[in-house]
């Protein structure tokens, strides 16, 4: 399976724009107790399709703009493994998740921040989580119980207790912790943890779990340049 080919260009693009950036700069910065390159604040903001694109229903009441987050949570939806690998897939395992949260739960908007669909469209989640990134804050979510306040949440579609996950997927989501952990001057090695390490849940998975160092190896690369 594979995904779109039109979101294979946008990932191409990604990764070129990027090797432009870093290239281009110079210098260094503390971050984490190490130093890096400037460039650890050049990572690119990946294509990540907005509230108004996949048609989101308006929150219950405002949304809480925060501060920012000092840990990425990454999350499994545990909804089926589909192979339909679209962009109109990706939004409607979206409104799934709004309306689970929204109807379900009694929240007041969906829960998580960002959402990644088995063929790696990224998706803005709670209300103006777009623009609390962009200016370097995050918004209230739930999606981390006691954790609400520092976290910043990444749903994975899919559910990852035995099968892997998805190539798309997994590129997207270490393209998305890179430009969170440079907007936000985090620390990959850190940052990025599993929601079972706050909570009781099996979430993300084991075998999703089991690659967060994968993952945080990927996202340093990227970050470092
Ligand atoms: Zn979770």
């Amino acid at each position: 399976m594979t995904a779109p080919e039109n979101f294979q260009h946008e990932l191409a693009s990604t990764l070129v724009s990027r090797r432009t950036i870093l290239g281009a700069t110079a210098g260094g910065v503390l971050l984490g107790g190490i130093t890096l390159p400037t460039a650890a604040h050049a990572a690119p903001a990946p294509r990540c399709y907005t509230r108004t694109e996949w048609s989101a229903r308006p929150p219950k009441s405002a949304t809480q703009v925060i501060g920012k987050p000092d840990h990425i949570v990454i999350h499994h939806t545990a909804s089926p493994n589909v192979t339909d690998y679209s962009l109109a897939a990706a939004y409607k395992v979206q409104h799934w998740i709004q309306d689970l949260h929204m109807d379900t739960n009694g929240w007041i908007d969906i829960g998580n921040q960002l959402t990644i669909s088995r063929g790696g469209f990224l998706m803005e989640g709670r209300s103006k989580s777009l623009s609390s990134i962009n200016n370097g804050q995050n918004v209230l979510g739930a999606q981390t119980a006691n954790n609400n306040s520092h976290t910043i949440g990444i749903e994975h579609e899919g559910i990852y207790v035995s099968e892997d996950v998805p190539v798309a997927l997994f590129d997207m989501s270490a393209l998305t912790c890179a430009w969170l952990c440079t907007k936000y001057g985090l620390d990959p090695q850190v940052a990025i943890v599993g929601h079972r390490d706050y909570n009781t849940t099996q979430c993300p998975g084991d075998v999703f779990y089991a690659r967060l160092p994968e993952l945080r190896d990927r996202v340093s690369e990227i970050v470092l340049g």
